[in-house]
């Protein structure tokens, strides 16, 4: 047995110890929205805090490389998948209400805690309808849509500092918020255990008829019916709009293995069929290339490509 296994093979002894659910050699292509993805060799899934803080520990103490996913909507992984583990927030899930203050843990679903809003008559978080991430990923990304962003209700999270072990509270005003970015995505040691929302009091049945209004119109433009990780780019300045760039260099439909940039939305690459990490990275190249020569403009990645090793 080479250091490499034995490392892995403490990790899952350690994790067995301590009760905590896990996979080895886990298919990362079933547990992303693109599903795309070798093996990573173990997927954790803690469902409490303590759980989440065990696993962390275990795996240090084993000396195994890992990271934190939520849904797995905005992520590529490798052909050759991750070497080390892969910690899925997903099983981690409490929303409660008091007043008009939403929390929510990492692993629970952006959609749902808008429906919990909606069903408490609060208002603000209508936008993350439809977005399939967790709030977790939601919080990391500082996801957004159709005028709102995480960044405008956030009131604050609690982080673990996965190196020193360390959970603090992390306020908005420190929380370094820009488009589709936060202090989480700076420091790839910070892990999002539980947000809070600062919404407002509104009515429910106009809540509910702007939620039901956006994911008409997510229906619409988007390529739903295909598996795809949202929109590829970021938008390289407030009115300029990938899809709109794309469409106009004739690149709709534009396939590169099973890799292809929508024809429903040219910002979408999605997966009609076997797509390999390696087709939508040549496909990403050449989309870049192609709007370098023509826009001057460096596109700039809104999805998380993550590398073997
Ligand atoms: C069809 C479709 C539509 C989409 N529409 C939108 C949209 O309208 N707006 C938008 O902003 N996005 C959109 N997305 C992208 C995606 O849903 C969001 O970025 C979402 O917030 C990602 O959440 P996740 O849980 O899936 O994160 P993942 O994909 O699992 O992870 C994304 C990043 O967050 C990190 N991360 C995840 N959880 C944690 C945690 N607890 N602590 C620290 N880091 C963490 C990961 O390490 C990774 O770097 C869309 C995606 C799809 C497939």
């Amino acid at each position: 047995m080479n250091n490499f296994c034995e490392k892995t093979a403490l990790a899952c002894r350690a994790l067995s110890d301590k009760g905590i659910s896990f996979e080895k050699d886990a298919p990362l292509s079933m547990r992303t929205s693109f599903k795309i993805g070798g093996n990573a060799d173990i997927a954790v899934f803690p469902e409490t805090e303590a759980q989440l803080l065990a696993a962390v520990a275990a795996l240090r103490g084993a000396d195994v490389r890992f990271m934190l996913i939520g849904n797995g909507t905005n992520l590529l992984f490798s052909d050759k998948g991750y070497r080390g583990a892969v910690i899925i927030t997903k099983k981690m899930r409490k929303i409660s209400v008091d007043g008009n203050i939403l929390s929510v843990l990492c692993g629970d679903s952006f959609t749902e805690a808008a429906v919990a809003a909606k069903d408490a008559s609060l208002t603000g978080l209508e936008f993350a309808y439809g977005i399939p991430g967790s709030c977790g990923g939601a919080v990391c990304m500082n996801a957004g849509a159709y005028g709102g962003e995480v960044s405008g209700v956030l009131l604050d999270m609690r982080v673990l500092d996965t190196a020193s072990g360390e959970v603090f509270t992390v306020s908005k005003a420190d929380a370094d918020f820009s488009y589709r970015h936060s202090v989480i995505r700076d420091f790839p040691n910070y892990a999002v255990i539980s947000a809070r929302f600062a919404l407002r009091h509104g009515d429910k049945n106009e809540i509910n008829a702007y939620m039901q209004d956006i994911m008409g119109r997510r229906r619409d433009k988007q390529p739903l019916e295909y598996p795809s990780a949202g929109s590829v780019f970021k938008r390289p300045a407030p009115d300029m709009y990938v899809g709109k760039m794309l469409e106009d260099l004739g690149l709709k439909g534009f396939t590169i293995g099973g890799a292809q940039v929508s024809q429903k939305h040219a910002g979408f690459i999605i997966n009609v069929g076997g797509a390999t990490a390696s087709d939508v990275l040549a496909l990403v190249d050449h989309i870049k290339k192609a709007v370098l020569a023509a826009y001057s403009v460096e596109l700039e990645c809104e999805i998380c490509a993550v590398s073997e090793e």
